[in-house]
């Protein structure tokens, strides 16, 4: 099947028609109907696409981490992804505070904030943070989806896969398989994508009608300015450097990218993303340890939203920032960045994190709260075009970019 031949037929147009005719519908309808018809067809698709999340996690984790080699061959690999995620992340919260102080965008706002009540996710010690990624019952961190626990637990038991090699052979190919699996049920699941698009599309539309953006404009033009400047300061030059066309990369993330944006979930682009990253040459044990732990840990959208909510929400309430205290935005806007959850609206709870640290009222939180979703899709755009590009740049650290061959999965997926 010839891509060109199917472009507008296959399943990325298929999702675009239906964005587009969302956004139609949306305008025409009333939010009642929106709520009632348009919001479950939209849910239907979260709901399936979010079940297949914590066993493809688990599963490729661990077949991803057993097969990355000997033990300092993971560690190398390892280091490599985690470096590569906080400095992409430390620039994304700079490049963030740096647009906002430019452009302004709460100074001029003239919004009430009278019974606006937002409540502080309160931040807890570092020490209880990083303990509490070690699950003490790792059943239980998969029935809860506590994503760190189950990243780490998923990536020492590959480990320990890894070191037994033949012996646990069975074992090792059997998450293998179990990802297989789970990334042939996405494909299935993903059918319905067009229509999952539409619904969420059209009922976003209903609920946030132009009207609502307007008072709000500066602040979505600002973080819409800042990503887009990251995302060509950062990504581009990557993925000239690792020898990419820039457009052969926008078309491969393309659909990962409009998952993302349309359902404002990084977890329920997950498998699509690690199959497109594959796709586009990253190796497969690579792909298969950076992406579903990137999901989770890399969030350089949710950091430039952080530096440039931080800057709104401080003019909003006439505080004036100390460079000291733009210094604290970024280091605690990389750690919020880290502990958001890959659903939507994770950030937004997140940003009380950053607010807290600066002394920013926690009202402001509630003022973004309204036009959110639509940050949001900004946001978890670059989430998940920061975890594939990461698979890519450390499979061209390797030497194994574009090395292994098209797997079956996606075969089969084109013959859907
Ligand atoms: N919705 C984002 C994501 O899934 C997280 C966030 O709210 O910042 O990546």
């Amino acid at each position: 099947m010839s891509t060109k031949k199917n472009f507008w037929i296959g399943l990325p147009m298929q999702m675009m028609y239906g964005l587009v005719l969302g956004v139609i519908v949306g305008t025409m309808v009333s939010s009642e109907f929106g709520a009632t018809y348009l919001q479950p067809l939209g849910q239907l698709f979260i709901r399936l696409i979010r079940m297949v999340v914590v066993p493809l996690v688990v599963a490729t984790l661990i077949a991803g981490s057993a097969g990355l080699g000997d033990a300092s061959k993971i560690g190398k690999i390892a280091v490599k992804t985690i470096l590569f995620f906080a400095i992409t992340t430390a620039i994304a919260v700079t490049i963030g505070l740096i647009v906002a102080n430019f452009m302004e965008p709460g100074t001029g706002l003239t919004i009430s904030v009278e019974g606006l009540k937002a409540k502080a996710a309160a931040a807890p010690p570092l020490s209880k943070v990083l303990l509490e990624i070690v699950p003490i019952n790792p059943i239980e961190a998969f029935a809860k989806g506590n994503m760190l626990q189950v990243i780490f637990f998923s990536i020492f038991f590959g480990f320990c896969l890894s070191l037994m090699g033949d012996s646990v052979r069975m074992v090792t190919d059997f998450f293998q398989k179990v990802g297989d699996v789970m990334i042939r049920m996405t494909n299935y699941v993903m059918l319905y994508a067009p229509i999952g698009v539409f619904g969420l599309i059209a009922y976003t539309v209903t609920r946030h009608g132009l009207a609502v953006l307007l008072p709000l404009g500066k602040l979505i033009l600002t973080a819409f300015i800042a990503t887009l400047i990251f995302v060509c300061i950062t990504y581009l030059p990557i993925i000239k450097l690792i020898g990419m066309k820039i457009s052969d990369y926008l078309k491969g993330a393309f659909e990962p990218w409009l998952i993302a944006f349309t359902t404002c979930s990084s977890a329920a682009a997950l498998a699509v993303n690690l199959e497109a990253s594959r796709k586009m040459g990253a190796s497969k044990a690579i792909a298969s340890f950076a992406i579903p732990l990137g999901n989770t840990i890399n969030m350089n959208g949710t950091s430039i939203y952080m530096g440039v909510t931080a800057v709104f929400a401080a003019e909003v309430f006439g505080i004036d920032l100390t460079l000291a205290q733009q210094f604290q935005i970024v280091l605690m806007g990389v750690l919020a960045a880290v502990g958001t959850a890959g659903v939507p609206g994770a950030g937004l709870i997140m940003t009380t994190l950053v607010f807290t640290e600066v002394g920013i009222p926690l009202e402001a939180v509630a003022l973004i709260a309204g036009i959110d979703r639509i940050l949001d899709m900004i946001r978890t755009s670059v989430n998940v075009l920061g975890d594939s590009l990461t698979a890519l740049v450390v499979s061209k650290s390797e030497g194994v970019l574009g090395t292994e061959l098209m797997d079956q999965d996606t075969v089969v997926k084109e013959q859907l």
